[in-house]
């Protein structure tokens, strides 16, 4: 199609069906995507690589070994990040989430480089969850990262395991043992050895019990360094 053409086609959709901002519903320019600019002004930046003491890396200090800790956001109760994973989890914008991950893996390209990570790894959803959405927003963050910063995808690596009805009458304590048991390694060892370190993707790290899991089943398998990237961190 006819660039032109496609240009005045979509101005005309837009002044039909306007696009709001995520942030504050205003209607969006042409040239501003997802969120207006004073919205992405308003973005709270995390750059918690860029701090000595880094509020995201503490939250593993004990825990398990992490080389860098990178967050994009810093999510609040209520607020703009709030916005943004509302409407990628909930009202299924995956463009958001993609492009997103694209922004922060320009970001953070140049420290990846140097850190030497050559595997980016999604955390896997729970498969009824999956099932559910239709999608692992996680994995769509990680789909961006690699665009920008052409470090291979490798979240098939990885899978979430399928726990038994039987799971339901154990005790709260051997659930929360379960919940350090949960991924298995779905890739011949001989071939994710083959990634020296590996940058594990999550949407929101509160906690951190699930990056932690994941990091203890890849390190129990592989001699692999880790570092992790959440699209937003709520401390
Ligand atoms: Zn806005």
């Amino acid at each position: 199609m006819n660039i032109d053409l496609y240009g005045m086609i979509k101005a005309f959709m837009q002044v039909l069906f306007p696009i709001g901002c995520i942030g504050c519903s205003k209607v969006l320019l042409e040239q501003e995507q997802h969120l207006c600019l004073n919205c992405q002004i308003e973005l709270p930046l995390a750059n918690f690589h860029h701090q000595v003491s880094n509020p995201l890396a503490k939250t593993f200090w004990g825990r398990v070994s992490i080389e860098q800790a990178f967050a994009f956001l810093i999510y609040k109760k209520a607020g703009l990040t709030k916005s943004i994973i509302q409407a990628i989890k909930y009202k299924g914008n995956k463009q958001l989430a993609i492009d997103l991950g694209k922004s922060y893996g320009n970001q953070i390209k140049e420290e990846l480089k140097q850190l030497g990570v050559n595997g980016i790894i999604a955390v896997p959803l729970h498969p009824k969850r999956a099932k559910k959405r239709g999608f692992n927003q996680s994995e769509l963050i990680v789909q961006g990262i690699a665009a920008v910063t052409q470090i291979q995808n490798i979240s098939s690596c990885v899978k979430r395991k399928v726990h038994t009805s039987t799971q339901t009458a154990k005790s709260r304590i051997e659930r929360w043992e379960n919940v350090l048991d949960i991924y298995e390694i779905d890739m011949p060892l001989l071939e994710i050895s083959q990634h020296h370190h590996f940058l594990l993707v999550d949407d929101v790290i509160t906690t951190g019990a699930t990056i932690e899991s994941l990091a203890k089943t890849l390190q129990q398998h592989t001699n692999c360094k880790i570092s992790i990237a959440a699209l937003a961190f709520a401390p």
